[in-house]
């Protein structure tokens, strides 16, 4: 009898046969259709390369790269900011072995690195931090800084970005205190002087206080499914103290800042042609330190958890042309593929290269404005393309003039 009762309901989860779409029976337990897939995914996580099973302690977190081999990897594709790689691999090398250490008793206790990239807008700053999660198959989560206010504003609670790493990787904590979390426009939330606000700063310095326990490591409880938490919802336990922030914003102005402090303001802001200004505030940037990110409005507190501060060049005539055509995955490199499933070869000419950099330049969107440059010429390309029998498809100049200003919705989104 009690055996018949035990037959109707999963062994795992507790729940019903009328509940699941059916049970597998198994000697003296059964297992549903939900949990079965749990399970394989379990296992799948868990799997060396070669298929064999890891144990526990090795499937927990493996760290082989050396800083030389971070930098390797993002070279295939980041194009330039050589800098920013070097200090950025470090920093990851460093925070995945104190992790590694965490066990082993040691008499000095290593903080974390978190970092802080200083960069115009379509520098790499998010495909930075994206390719190193991808190198080291960590979660990975975005979140935008300007989406945040304080607990109990209108707006998104600044935890909600912890319940979206966990759920990048449905839902393994373990997993998830481990991953790195990207947080743009973090410039955008400066507060507005120097000194602390006197009103309530819900959006700005209240957020930046948030941000503080999140940075340095605490256990947080977040809504597994993101929103706003409320007081029936059921809650997950996650430490941040292994989790990797990266920061990143634009920081608009801080080259002024950056020359008060090194006295070069007049050296450095006359109106000089375009090209000198460019290399005025690069060699500027260059300087950044964490005083200049305090003037600029981030507070003190929040910057001793960015211990790393680093800045992204400005992409030139040169770089955006590296970008257009080598990295592993450029944006010419992914139209050839698309087009190479319909079995046709997509070549552009050199002035229609030459026409996408001029607008590129043109937009100062930075790399961000080669994407909707070409998709305001491909659309048409990619339309016409399967009608056509030719097997070759060559862009011209001509061509690639005559559709971009057809889109011209593309150009005002651009
Ligand atoms: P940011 O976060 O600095 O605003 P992103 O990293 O989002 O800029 O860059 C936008 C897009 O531009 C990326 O997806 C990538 O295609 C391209 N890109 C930007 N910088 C580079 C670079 N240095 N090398 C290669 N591609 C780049």
């Amino acid at each position: 009898m009690a055996k018949k009762k035990a037959a109707e309901y999963c062994s795992f989860c507790g729940n019903p046969s009328n509940k699941v779409s059916f049970l597998i029976n198994g000697l003296e337990a059964q297992i549903c259709d939900n949990c079965a897939m749990m399970a394989a995914k379990i296992v799948e996580d868990t799997r060396r390369d070669d298929g064999s099973a890891m144990s526990k302690t090795e499937s927990e977190f493996k760290f082989d790269k050396k800083p030389s081999d971070i930098v390797a990897y993002l070279n295939d594709y980041i194009i330039g900011q050589d800098f920013a790689k070097k200090v950025i691999a470090v920093a990851i090398y460093n925070h995945y072995k104190r992790i590694g250490k965490q066990n082993v008793s040691e008499e000095v206790e290593i903080e974390k690195s978190n970092i802080l990239l200083v960069g115009n807008t379509g520098t790499g700053k998010t495909l930075l931090a994206k390719t190193v999660a991808k190198l080291l198959s960590v979660p990975f989560a975005i979140a935008d800084a300007t989406a945040f206010t304080q607990s109990g504003y209108v707006g998104e609670d600044i935890e909600s970005v912890i319940s979206r790493l966990l759920q990048n990787c449905n839902y393994n904590i373990e997993s998830a205190q481990k991953g790195i979390v990207f947080i743009d426009e973090i410039d955008k939330i400066a507060r507005k002087g120097e000194n602390p606000s006197i009103t309530r700063d819900v959006a700005g310095e209240g957020v930046q206080q948030g941000l503080l326990k999140l940075l340095e490591g605490s256990e947080i409880l977040v809504p597994p499914q993101g929103g706003r938490k409320h007081p029936e919802q059921p809650m997950v336990k996650v430490d941040t103290k292994n989790i990797l922030f990266i920061c990143g914003g634009a920081f608009e102005g801080l080259e002024r800042i950056i020359a008060q402090r090194v006295n070069k303001s007049s050296v450095g802001f006359k109106k000089t042609k375009e090209k000198e200004r460019e290399i005025q505030k690069e060699n500027l940037l260059k300087q950044v330190n964490a005083l200049d990110i305090k003037k600029f409005g981030i507070i003190p507190e929040l910057l001793g958890r960015l211990p790393v501060v680093v800045h992204l060049n400005p992409l030139d005539r040169k770089a955006l042309q590296k970008i257009l055509l080598e990295p592993k995955n450029s944006i010419i490199k992914q139209y050839k593929a698309l087009l190479k499933l319909d079995g046709k070869k997509l070549e552009f000419s050199l002035d229609c290269v030459e026409f996408i950099l001029d607008r590129a330049m043109e937009y100062e969107l930075g790399a961000r404005g080669l994407r909707s440059i070409c998709e305001a010429i491909m659309t048409d390309v990619m339309y016409d393309s399967p009608n056509s029998e030719s097997e070759k498809i060559i862009v011209t100049k001509d061509i690639a003039e005559r559709n971009f200003n057809q889109n011209s919705g593309y150009q005002e989104a651009g």
